[in-house]
């Protein structure tokens, strides 16, 4: 017998394995992981610098009491290369390893900042646990940084290390901060209290070239042909679904991995999930969306078939400059926000063409009306 399978020990992998076991206590189980496999909180790496979390104080479960906890065989360090769903076989290690059922939580890759220069490969992005290692090293000497991309992640690690002491400068080419998930007066807010905290905004520009000058900083030379000195430049332009194993085995592939409501792919017997998966033309990088979508595979997996179904799923921005609750109305949907201002606390509500509510967001005190908010709106992806 081989065993059910799953790529992928992050946030979407170990909770399809964990709601699965709590139906099946007795399948046998195979995690697979290229990294370490612990299981850590990835939301926090852009907010643990100022409480001065080292990455081990990150890991809530280490490996080996995960496959405790699980009963289940977890291969670290082993790289899957490549899938052959034609003998429900994939290679990792050299190795050619059988599955009942293959699941892919594979996760997301930063997308790369597009530029020249020989310092191009010092760039930083942070995605997992060992890229916050190599952060907090290169931040051990460091006292300028440049973060490229005003979106979620660049805004909570520029507020994160403005907290923690650096001197922030954003490079962004959009106009404001969020410019995707909320309107501009909310945007606008966060620039202005994380500016007089003394965070430094390039709107408008990216960066073309980055070089190291002897000095061991970097000289990055923005589109506008102004020139920067940095100590360290962390890119946080967005993540992409990790696709290229699903392609390369014929799965359908768009953004993500594409799944239906069972989270099947096209081919027998493979699921996914997470932020390698595209849902119902859905890809959704959050971890709210990927614990409903385990829930329902785990049923699945366990013999009964359910469809994935998601509420309206906040996020909370993770700078505490500003607080922040947003719920994104879904991007299908047509309409207006309605703003109502008092000093830093924003009420922006957003109306469908037919006066339905549809999304919302909060600033400062009055966060705290997040669940009053979030009982009106519709689910984000009802039942079929
Ligand atoms: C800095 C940061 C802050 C965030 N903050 C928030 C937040 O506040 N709120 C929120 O909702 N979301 C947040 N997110 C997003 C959220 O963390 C992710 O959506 C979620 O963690 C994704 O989990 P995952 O399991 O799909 O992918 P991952 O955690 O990326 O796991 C992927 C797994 O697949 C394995 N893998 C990949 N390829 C292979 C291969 N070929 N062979 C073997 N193993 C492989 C990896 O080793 C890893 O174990 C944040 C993300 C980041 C980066």
């Amino acid at each position: 017998m081989h065993p059910l399978t799953i790529i992928g020990t992050g946030l979407a992998g170990y909770t399809v394995a964990r709601e699965l076991r709590k139906l099946d206590p007795h399948c046998y189980l195979r995690l697979i992981t290229a990294d370490d496999g612990h299981l850590y909180s990835k939301p926090m790496l852009s907010n643990a610098f100022f409480y001065n979390k080292t990455p081990e104080m990150l890991i809530t479960t280490p490996v080996e009491q995960m496959a405790e906890q699980l009963q289940a065989e977890i291969l670290t360090h082993t790289f899957v290369t490549q899938l052959e769903p034609q003998w429900h076989r994939f290679q990792a290690n050299e190795q050619s390893l059988n599955y009942s059922q293959l699941v892919l939580a594979c996760g997301a890759k930063p997308i790369l900042t597009p530029c020249t220069g020989t310092a191009m490969g010092k760039i930083l992005s942070i995605n997992s646990l060992s890229d916050y290692r190599l952060l907090r090293t290169a931040l051990q000497t460091a006292k300028q940084v440049t973060i490229i991309g005003s979106g979620l992640i660049g805004c909570e690690f520029a507020n994160d290390l403005q907290a923690g002491g650096f001197s922030v400068t954003v490079v962004s080419e959009a106009t404001y901060p969020l410019n995707r998930l909320v309107p501009a007066l909310v945007g606008q807010l966060l620039q202005q209290l994380l500016q007089e905290r003394g965070v430094t905004w390039l709107f408008g520009k990216t960066i073309k070239h980055i070089t190291q000058t002897t000095s061991a900083k970097y000289q990055l030379v923005l589109s506008d042909n102004q020139v920067i000195e940095t100590d360290i430049v962390i890119s946080a332009i967005g993540l992409r679904p990790q696709i290229e194993l699903a392609t390369a085995a014929g799965l359908t592939v768009k953004e993500g991995i594409v799944v239906n409501r069972y989270l099947q792919t096209n081919v027998l017997d493979i699921y996914a999930l997470g932020d390698c998966a595209q849902i119902e033309g859905l890809v959704l990088l959050y971890v709210m969306p990927l614990m409903n979508a385990a829930r329902a595979l785990a049923k699945t997996l366990a013999g009964q078939t359910t469809a994935v179904t998601y509420p309206a799923m906040p996020i909370v921005v993770k700078t505490p400059a500003c607080p922040i609750v947003i719920s994104p109305p879904p991007n299908t949907v047509k309409g207006q926000w309605h703003i109502e201002t008092q000093g830093q606390d924003i009420r922006g509500l957003f109306y469908t063409t037919t006066q339905q509510l549809a999304g919302f967001v909060l600033t400062g005190k009055i966060i705290t009306e997040k669940m009053t908010w979030l009982k009106q709106l519709p689910p984000f992806l009802s039942t079929a």
